[in-house]
């Protein structure tokens, strides 16, 4: 039993305050990796083990649902470019590619195991990762299975970008994407993404894609709308993708879009900070009705960043979110995007990943930015620190 937690946020409305679920005074109890009892501290049942939180709060451990964490070597010197006034384009991602192919299969799983490391030590306790710096049938079925090996949470992104050996046929290359390398990546994959951008591939490249990862049961999501407007969408919601990811330039019928479907807007606003572009509008989609999630991006190139609390803060001093509702979009909100009912809440039943912070109040993520404020993680009821 964990008690004397001075801010409870559950995001189960039916236990607690407003949409976060707040409770205060509150205890939670953990049998074997699950929950069991939220409520009152003075109305907790008798436990084997008590932790006291001292008054401090507690919340879901963060869902990050988009993370590229299978890659090799970094990308310093061209983040040091674009902060010197170059512009972004997506073509870098093959400089991570090159290094990628030529890290040996115990390299690329201590990276991952380090950055599945850092997030939790954060407060990250679920985490996705995608391929996607393969680009060969080998790379990207190799960068899955390793990837399988720290999170169910897996995502087929040979189309991230038209492999270099392809650059003269991108017909060939997704014809790859969508034959043998999909065969190769769909044993160690639940989910299938595309880069739908200018410069990676277009809304009938995309579809080709998305509806062959579903043919092999995958289920879709998008990397959609981030440089420009875009099919990547109206795509996603059409084809009843989990997520639709970036959501930077959005017209009206795209918001329209995702508010009258079970798409969610998943936000990255590292990658508009580490790229010093515009931020996508949360208000927007939040008063049109659409559920939004955030979460890091974190990958070399556009967004370098595994913590979360970065996000919220981000979230809300640019995006125009509120505290609550960027902690929401950071546990619910990507519990939502991951199609994961067990996490994302404290309640009754839900996987025990819990965050206590060293501060009074889930506000403090925003309200105190870039300081280290995780006291304490469990994940499925076990303390990670
Ligand atoms: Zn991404």
């Amino acid at each position: 039993m964990i008690t004397g937690i001075g801010s409870l946020v559950t995001n189960d409305t039916a236990h607690g305050t407003g949409p976060l679920g707040l409770l205060t005074d509150a205890a939670v109890v953990i049998d074997a990796g699950t929950v069991v009892w939220v409520g009152p501290a003075d109305a907790a049942p008798a436990a084997d083990e008590r932790f006291d939180a001292g008054g401090r709060a507690l919340l879901p451990g963060f869902v990050d649902s988009h993370a590229h964490l299978v890659f090799a070597g970094d990308r310093t010197a061209e983040f040091n470019a674009r902060m010197s006034g170059q512009a972004y384009s997506a073509g870098g991602i093959r400089t991570t590619v090159a290094a990628t192919r030529a890290a040996t299969d115990a390299e690329l799983d201590a990276n991952l195991a380090r950055f599945v490391r850092e997030a939790l030590h954060q407060g990250t306790t679920t985490v996705e990762c995608k391929s996607g710096y393969g680009l060969t049938v080998e790379d990207e079925a190799r960068a899955l299975r390793i990837a399988a090996g720290h999170t169910p949470e897996t995502t087929y992104l040979g189309a991230h970008v038209v492999a270099p050996e392809f650059a003269d046929d991108p017909a060939g290359y997704v014809d790859l994407v969508t034959g043998e390398m999909l065969d190769a990546c769909a044993p160690y994959a639940r989910w299938v993404d595309v880069f739908c951008e200018k410069g990676a591939f277009d809304g009938d490249q995309a579809r080709a894609v998305l509806t062959a990862g579903v043919a092999r049961g995958l289920t879709p999501r998008v990397h959609a709308n981030q440089l420009s407007y875009g099919p990547g969408v109206q795509l996603a919601v059409e084809l009843g993708a989990a997520s639709a990811d970036h959501c930077t330039h959005l017209t009206d019928e795209d918001v329209a879009a995702l508010a009258g479907s079970a798409t969610v807007a998943t936000l990255l606003p590292g990658a508009e900070f580490s790229t010093r572009a515009a931020y996508p509008d949360a208000r927007r989609l939040l008063a049109a009705g659409a559920t939004v999630a955030l979460s890091t991006d974190c990958n070399p190139g556009s967004s370098f960043t595994s913590s979360m609390a970065f996000c919220i803060a981000v979230a809300v001093r640019e995006m125009g979110m509120t505290p609550d509702e960027a902690v929401h979009a950071a546990t619910a909100g990507g519990a939502r995007a991951l199609r994961r009912p067990d996490v994302g809440l404290i309640a009754p039943g839900a996987r025990a990943d819990l965050l206590l912070l060293d501060a009074p109040s889930h506000v403090h993520l925003a309200y105190r930015p870039g300081v280290p404020l995780t006291a304490a993680v469990w994940r499925a009821g076990v303390r990670e620190l």
